[in-house]
């Protein structure tokens, strides 16, 4: 809706070398104006790299995910306060990947979103079903089950969270959700969001899984998506630009 001005986010995974990203960001920056907000997440390492060459640029930068802890011993581990002295607007919380391979509960997913915000960085909190769960009728369920404990977590926060549907089925595979598919899912998560707080029309719900130049504008059509987060069509700054376009 056009209440919501539109956000486009990169998510960069585990891509990229100084080099590569030294083009991408150049790509990026000389794009000029873009009609939407805008956001890499790079990893960790390159989290300077696009600190320093996207400072005074309209795209602002972020990570892919946090620690819940403030500091400590947690060797490997990366702090919302690290995040923040680099300049982070956002960090991705409990993407698919992360819920999948590193068996991140919806309970630590909440409470990384709540370390982000005590912080002032702005959390992507991803949720979504996978294949089984939508052919077993269960999408509703999945997703209401994962926003649920962000919900309790942040209580009267909760506003303040950019909330992304990323259909496992859809991450990676070239098979996009259905811009009425998607519509379905954001619908009711905004409903959810309404119960919890008076923001909830205000908030930006992203869109992820697939999301190419060509699709974009259709799913960004839509009266509940505010916006994508993007995988692999961020690595090329001509597609990624393109997306922001349609927005
Ligand atoms: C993602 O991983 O957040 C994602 C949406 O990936 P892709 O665009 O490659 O499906």
């Amino acid at each position: 809706s056009d209440i919501r001005r539109k956000l486009v986010v990169g998510n960069w995974k585990m891509h990229g070398t100084h080099a590569t990203n030294e083009a991408l960001l150049e790509g990026l920056k000389s794009a000029g104006p873009l009609p939407c907000e805008a956001a890499v997440c790079a990893p960790f390492p390159y989290l300077a790299q696009a600190a320093e060459r996207l400072a005074r640029s309209a795209i602002a930068w972020g990570a892919q995910d946090c620690s819940v802890h403030e500091q400590g011993a947690y060797t490997g581990e990366v702090s919302v306060a690290m995040l923040a002295d680099f300049g982070c607007r956002y960090v991705i919380v409990g993407h698919s990947e992360r819920r999948a391979l590193h068996a991140e509960s919806d309970q630590l997913v909440a409470d990384k979103a709540q370390a982000a915000l005590a912080r002032g960085v702005t959390p992507i909190v991803c949720v979504g079903e996978t294949l089984a769960q939508r052919d077993a009728g269960e999408t509703e369920d999945v997703v209401k089950r994962q926003l649920s404990a962000v919900i309790h977590t942040l209580a009267h926060c909760v506003g303040e969270m950019v909330v992304a549907y990323e259909p496992v089925w859809a991450i990676g595979t070239g098979r996009t959700a259905s811009p009425e598919q998607a519509q379905a899912v954001h619908a009711l998560l905004r409903a959810q969001l309404a119960a919890a707080t008076p923001r909830a029309a205000q908030m930006k719900l992203l869109y992820g899984g697939s999301v190419k130049p060509d699709n974009a504008a259709t799913l960004f059509a839509q009266v509940d998506i505010d916006g994508g987060l993007i995988g692999g069509a961020s690595l090329k700054a001509a597609d990624f630009i393109a997306i922001c376009r349609a927005a």
